[in-house]
């Protein structure tokens, strides 16, 4: 085409930041240009492919769907071409230009502050093409759209400020990059490491990847193949190309059934759910293939939300293939792979569980919260992701250690009837709480919840193996007698009389921030706490709303006081005698913040230290003048 009907544009300023870093920076793993290059090309192949289905209008019906690649050692060139759905010159001015590319900037962002490598960052942020200047020093796109009319196009570049398009000559569908190799970028320009490269990054790319005539990747899908004949490092490389996670998979499973659906999926836990970070895919969701078509690239209703950190691909010869993207959300057929899938997952999990302890402790560590997210929001599914759930608990306290609901039935006293749990806001201080005082002297194991996602996950939850979960702020648990103990004589309780005083005085102080006052049958160790009164929302609707910052009226609690307790004995005394009201009041108060505090429900906690250092102030003189006194 005649250089004067090219035209000049200047590239938007992110890019031309990112060109400048690409071209004038010396990369060693510069080698996944070709990987940005194939999977653009495998992208443009799929569009094609599905635009086939649903069109009838489209150029070159006929033509092989496959990526070509071919060097010429002379010239200096490296050319990627595909049969692809191709671009006209306004889509190449939005595509590799002026236009798109909001990515940029967030890319550069992660390369210069956060430091990340640039071969780790640059497939994600819809700027691979780019990738191709680390090598090329003048880069030719020719391309034709698939539709009928459209004319070919040109895009040209050297990779500084601007870039050309305009008219060119091609006849077929699809597009050729042209790479002219920079000098030291000649290796690029032999079969082998051209295959070498192929085969570590595209090897599972879905379309036949031509080297010069030879296929070099895999012609069948690893999905479409018998389990039995993949080996792990097959997995874990398919695992590696789809995400670009430099690790490797915590679990694979692969999926294949005739009946009722046509199954056949390959589905990966990461390792961290970081990953999600650095991946090549830019959202979740499954790949969703028809017939080796590929119909979605994110699926969401293959699976359940919660299992949104799954990766894989799912390819069923039932799901049609003139399907459009938007009624595949509408199929009843999705809804029985979903079920299908998801059994399998669970029991997957499951196993590993038993047969990899350690691996299931890191998924428990890293995806738990999808878990319990799933047992608060799937009113069907619920049940079956029990076993996968894991606690601390008063027993299992270390961060490492944890109890199954199985596990914690298993070893529950034969007359223990419910299985208790206690909400807190972190695993320290959720063991000192006054609720605990009955369990621990009966010995029995409390599931300590601290996340966020607990007070969601334990509204949902209220029943395991037909015993009912019971909150020990309960005023109502049903306990096993105490054991008599024979070698420490109980502490005398505050006779009547006086306790009543006390009670009095409490009401009195804190009217109606509080429902009733009252003697405590089952603490030991601390002085009071706050329980809900029968019938009330309970302290996980109230943990749900606030952190929904919705409002609620915080609900009145039932005080009680452990008539056992010497601060709760004094207390009793001075109030009988009525001396030192104003230490009395100020006690109270501080001992009905406290016990907010305990639950997690105190609005403002700092406003706590003015009588907290009153009541040091008032010690601190008390014992000076008994000093004094004695001397
Ligand atoms: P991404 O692939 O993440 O979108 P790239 O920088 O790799 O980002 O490519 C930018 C865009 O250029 C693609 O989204 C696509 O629209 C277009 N493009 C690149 N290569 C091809 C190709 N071989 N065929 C058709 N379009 C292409
Ligand atoms: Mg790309």
């Amino acid at each position: 085409m005649p250089d004067q009907i090219q035209q000049s544009y200047e590239f938007r300023a992110e890019i031309q930041q990112l060109l400048h870093i690409l071209v004038h920076s010396l990369y060693t793993d510069r080698e996944i240009f070709l990987r940005e290059l194939i999977s653009n090309a495998s992208d443009a192949l799929s569009r094609v492919q599905f635009e086939m289905l649903t069109n009838q209008d489209v150029l070159d019906i006929d033509a092989e769907l496959a990526v070509h690649i071919a060097f010429d050692p002379d010239a200096k060139t490296l050319t990627v071409s595909d049969s692809g759905i191709g671009m006209t010159q306004a889509e190449m001015i939005e595509n590799l230009g002026t236009i798109a590319h909001s990515g940029a900037a967030a890319f550069l962002k992660q390369l210069t502050q956060e430091k990340r490598p640039l071969t780790e960052v640059i497939g994600r942020f819809g700027v691979g093409f780019y990738a191709a200047f680390m090598v090329a020093d003048r880069i030719q796109v020719i391309s034709r759209s698939y539709r009928p009319d459209a004319e070919a196009a040109q895009w040209s570049s050297t990779g500084d400020n601007q870039y050309t398009v305009g008219l060119a000559a091609r006849r077929s569908r699809g597009t050729d990059v042209i790479l002219h190799l920079k000098e030291d970028a000649v290796e690029f320009l032999t079969a082998w490491r051209l295959e070498q490269i192929i085969k570590k990054h595209s090897d599972f790319v879905a379309f036949p990847i031509y080297l010069q005539d030879k296929v070099a990747n895999q012609r069948t899908p690893l999905w479409r193949r018998a389990p039995r004949e993949v080996s792990a490092e097959e997995y874990d490389t398919f695992y590696q190309q789809l995400t670009l996670d430099f690790e490797k998979p915590l679990l694979h499973l692969h999926y294949v059934a005739d009946a009722p659906v046509d199954i056949h999926a390959v589905l990966f836990v990461p390792r961290t759910r970081e990953k999600g970070m650095l991946g090549l895919r830019k959202d979740f969701g499954l790949k969703l293939y028809s017939s080796h078509v590929l119909i979605q690239e994110y699926n969401k209703d293959l699976l359940p939300n919660h299992f949104r950190f799954v990766e894989g691909v799912l390819d069923s010869e039932d799901i049609p293939l003139n399907v459009s993207r938007e009624t595949v959300q509408n199929n009843r057929l999705l809804a029985q792979i979903q079920k299908a899938l998801t059994g399998r997952l669970v029991k997957e999990l499951a196993s590993l569980a038993t047969e990899k302890p350690d691996d299931y402790r890191i998924f428990w560590q890293e995806f738990g919260g999808f878990i319990k997210e799933g047992v608060a929001t799937d009113l069907v599914g619920k049940d079956s992701l029990l076993p996968l759930l894991r606690f601390h608990s008063t027993q299992a306290a270390a961060a490492d250690a944890w109890v199954s609901l199985p596990a914690y039935v298993e070893r529950m006293p034969s007359e223990q009837k419910e299985i208790y749990y206690i909400l807190g806001e972190d695993l320290t201080s959720v063991q000192r709480s006054p609720h605990l005082d009955p369990l621990k002297q009966r010995n029995i194991e409390v599931l300590t919840l601290v996340e966020t996602v607990d007070s969601f996950m334990m509204v949902a939850l209220r029943e395991f193996d037909g015993k009912p979960l019971k909150n020990v702020d309960s005023a109502d648990l049903d306990l096993p007698p105490l054991p008599e103990k024979a070698d420490e004589p109980a502490r005398e309780p505050v006779a009547d009389a006086n306790f009543n005083r006390l009670v009095s005085r409490f009401v009195e102080i804190l009217g109606d921030r509080v429902q009733e006052v009252r003697a405590s049958k089952a603490l030991s160790t601390s002085p009071c706490r706050l329980v809900s009164p029968e019938g009330a929302m309970n302290q996980e609707m109230q943990r749900v709303y606030k952190l929904l910052d919705q409002p609620f009226d915080a609900p009145k609690k039932v005080l009680e006081l452990n008539r056992s307790h010497p601060l709760v004995q004094d207390l009793a005394f001075l109030a009988a005698a009525d001396r030192q009201p104003d230490l009395v009041r100020l006690e109270i108060e501080q001992l009905y913040e406290s016990a907010l505090l305990q639950e997690g429900i105190h609005p403002n906690p700092a406003a706590m230290v003015a009588g907290i250092q009153e009541l040091l102030a008032r010690a601190a003189h008390a014992t000076r003048r008994a000093e004094t006194d004695a001397d």
